[in-house]
This record gives structure tokens, C-alpha cells and sequence, in this order.
């Protein structure tokens, strides 16, 4: 059974509110928190929980009350972190400063641009050159200065999957690292912008610090690079992606990743000073999740076993979009004969499998549950097939207490219209 959740008996979970069901560990967040933040001590730093990993309104209060900054991508996900931290402050548990939000993403529009910059938010990461006056114009009407740092693409193999690969020439994210002080000093002629910052993100679910070492040195180049050009900044953001063990990967030990920032920063006069931002997602939430899923039937075509269970690609799409293995395990102890099964949804497609080739002991009425689902589960979730997305309950000790109600069918067509021609 999953670490942390082992107060809780999921069998009975599940059969209380219904499958598919996520159930998160509060303290395994909390603990995956303070192992960057403690890692850091004294020295200044923002934790900038990447938002798209897992945007439930109760996983951000959890993360903004221990002091996280967020990382978003769209208006919407700014939009959610506003509105977590005004349930934090009603209930009177916390005031968050809107300065610990930064914006990343390749294509903010300038209705986004405008929100966050009438929020406050600490920091536009400015992903391609166009943005720069997108940005300064929409300042320039607001007469307010806007916060920038310029994401650089140091063209480093993050050696991960390729769809979750960032920081590589080809890839759409950033801007070339070559071009940063050509664009640095085009910013800086700008009336309405203040250079802050210098951030890369180079992938996700990265397993060793070699790559974080090449893209920092090269960061750490520029850095100089910008100070002989009178450039001085405030930040340096080194991004996210540490990755999590799903199955047997090795882990990257955030003591040993973030002590190695701070030597190499030392190193360099220009940074040794500078505040330190991260922007972890997963390695924050995704161990504390998991997704139960029923059995409803067993099958066998032609020798292969199939397990159909009552969760599909709509509520876990990991698997069919990147070929993710996630462990499965039933929550019971069972008698029957152990096979190996394709566990599957119901969905109409092919690619509609949660996992493949497992070697189970189930039958039908059985709780499965999908571990380390906490990121890029739920949030990448949908409704096709007009499946209602699954509850999700947050556990606390041994007690469960609900952060989103399941779906209703009629919500799903409540915004569509009665034929008129
Ligand atoms: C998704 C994303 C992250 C987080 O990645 P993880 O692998 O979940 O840590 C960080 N920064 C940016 C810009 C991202 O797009």
C-alpha cells in the first residue's frame, strides 16, 4: 500500500463514495514540501508549486499555507490560485502575496497578461520575444511596471521521455539561450518592464542532476554575461521536474540537488546573492495520490486476460498519452488465481488502458488503486465518452474529507442549447 496512506482503508473508501475516486495524502504533500523548503535553510528562495501538476483549490490552500509561490500557465490556473488563497485568508488561516505567483507559458494572451498584472503576481516568464511588447503595452495602458524573467532554452538533453522533454533545441518552450542578451537588451530599453529575472525549465520527471548541472552552468554563463552588460537581476529560477519512483527509477534527493545549486551559485559573483525559485509539480503531489478504480468484469479473448474496471483514459490519461507504467495493486488480499491482465477502461479507443501485462489476483466487484496518481491525473482529466470526472477526497490521519464532488451527467450538458434550426 502506498506510504502515507496507510491509515486509511481504501477498500472502505471506495465503497463509501463510489469509483473512480481520488484520495490524496495531505501529509505526504506537506512532507514532500518541507524536503525542499528545509533543504534550502537560510538562503532566500520561493517554492513555486507548478499549479497544472494537480489545481484543486484545497491541494493549493494546502501549499500556500506552508508558503509556496505557485508557477502558472493560463489565466485560469491564476484564476484558482486567487481564488485558494481568499478561501485561506476568509477562513483566517493565511494571507498569500500575490508577488509569489509566476506566469510561465508559451502563448498568454493579452486578456491573461491583463489579469495578472491587475493581480500583483511576482513575475511574467517571458517565453518568446513577441511577448516582450505584449507585455510592456499591456503595462503601458494599466501605467504599471511588469516583473520579467526570460526563459532560456540551454539546449540540454533532460535525458526523460520525449514528450515530457523541454529544454532541447527542437522543443517549443523558451528562447533559444544564444539570443537571451540580444532580448535582455531589448527589454531593457522598454518603458514599462522590470528585468528581474532568468529562468529555464528543461522537462519533467528528470531522474538524474546531470542535466540540471549543464543547464545551470550555462545559466550561470549568462549571468556574467548580462552583468557585463549592466544587466543585474533579483531571481534565478531553475524550474521544476524532479521526478518521482513509479516504478524502480532512482531519485534525485532534493538536499542534494538544491546544495549543489546553491555551491555553484557561490561561485559566481553575480548570482551568489541572487534568490533561488523552483517550480516542482510533481515531485510535490504525485506520490500522495492515488485513483480507485472497481472491477467490472474480467475477460479473456483468445488466452489474454482483460480486467475492465470502472475507470478510463478520461479520468487517468498518463498511460495512453505517454506510455506511463503506473503500479496497480488491489486493495484486498485475494484467493483467486493470480494472471496477467491488460486493466482497462471502457473507453471506445484502443489506447484506453490504465496498464498493461500486470500480474493481478482479481475478479469482478475488486478495488484497484492506481498509485503515485496525485500529478497530472485529475487535472489532465475530461469527459469523453460523457463520463462524469471523479471525486476526489483529500485524507487527513485517518479521516477522509471531500475536495470535489463527483460529476453529475446533467452538468455535463447543462451549457448546451436546444436545437433552433
Ligand atoms: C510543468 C512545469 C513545471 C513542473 O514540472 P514537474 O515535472 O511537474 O515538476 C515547472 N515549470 C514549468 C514552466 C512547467 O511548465
Amino acid at each position: 500500500m502506498p506510504l502515507y496512506l496507510e491509515k486509511i482503508e481504501l477498500n472502505a473508501l471506495a465503497k463509501q463514495y463510489g469509483t473512480p475516486l481520488y484520495a490524496y495524502s495531505k501529509l505526504s504533500i506537506v512532507e514532500a514540501f518541507k524536503s525542499f523548503d528545509e533543504a534550502f535553510g537560510t538562503r532566500a528562495h520561493t517554492i513555486c508549486y507548478a499549479t497544472k501538476a494537480n489545481s484543486n483549490l484545497a491541494i493549493l490552500q494546502i501549499l500556500l499555507e506552508l508558503g509556496a509561490g505557485f508557477d502558472i500557465v493560463s489565466g485560469g490556473e491564476l484564476q484558482r490560485v486567487l481564488e485558494a488563497a481568499k478561501r485561506s485568508a476568509h477562513q483566517g488561516r493565511h494571507i498569500f502575496n500575490p508577488k509569489k505567483i509566476i506566469f510561465s507559458g508559451v502563448g498568454k494572451t493579452y486578456a491573461e497578461i491583463k489579469l495578472a498584472l491587475q493581480a500583483g503576481i511576482g513575475c511574467f516568464n517571458i517565453e518568446a520575444f513577441a511577448e516582450i511588447d505584449m507585455i510592456n503595452s499591456m503595462a503601458a495602458e494599466l501605467d504599471i511596471r511588469a516583473p520579467i524573467s526570460l526563459r532560456v532554452n540551454p539546449n540540454v538533453d533532460a535525458k526523460t521521455h520525449p514528450y515530457i522533454s523541454t529544454g532541447l533545441k527542437e522543443n517549443k518552450f523558451g528562447v533559444p539561450i544564444e539570443e537571451a542578451l540580444e532580448i535582455y537588451q531589448y527589454a531593457a530599453t522598454l518603458s514599462h518592464l522590470d528585468i528581474i529575472g532568468l529562468d529555464c525549465h528543461i522537462g519533467s520527471q528528470l531522474t538524474e542532476i546531470s542535466p540540471y548541472n549543464d543547464a545551470l552552468d550555462k545559466l550561470l554563463d549568462l549571468i556574467t554575461i548580462l552583468a557585463s552588460a549592466n544587466i543585474f537581476l533579483k531571481h534565478l529560477d531553475i524550474g521544476g521536474g524532479i521526478g518521482i519512483r513509479y516504478n524502480d527509477e532512482t531519485l534525485i534527493d532534493p538536499k542534494d540537488w538544491i546544495d549543489t545549486i546553491k555551491s555553484k551559485m557561490a561561485q559566481n559573483q553575480h548570482a551568489k546573492n541572487l534568490e533561488i525559485i523552483i517550480e516542482p509539480g510533481r515531485a510535490l503531489v504525485g506520490d500522495a495520490g492515488v485513483l480507485l478504480t472497481t472491477v467490472t468484469l474480467t475477460k479473456e479473448n483468445e488466452g489474454k486476460y482483460f480486467a475492465v474496471v470502472d475507470a478510463a483514459m478520461n479520468d487517468l490519461i498518463r498511460p495512453s498519452l505517454y506510455d506511463a507504467w503506473m503500479r496497480i495493486v488491489n486493495t484486498k488480499p485475494s484467493n483467486e488465481i493470480k494472471r496477467i491482465y491488460d486493466v482497462v477502461g471502457p473507453i471506445c479507443e484502443s489506447t484506453d488502458f490504465l496498464g498493461k501485462n500486470r500480474e493481478l489476483a482479481l475478479k469482478s466487484e475488486d478495488v484497484l488503486a492506481v498509485l503515485q496518481a496525485g500529478a497530472y491525473s485529475f487535472s489532465m482529466s475530461s469527459n469523453y465518452n460523457s463520463r462524469p470526472r471523479a471525486c476526489e477526497v483529500l485524507i487527513d490521519e485517518d479521516k477522509a474529507y471531500i475536495i470535489r464532488e463527483r460529476e453529475s451527467v446533467e452538468s455535463l450538458f447543462a451549457l448546451e442549447k436546444e436545437l433552433l434550426v
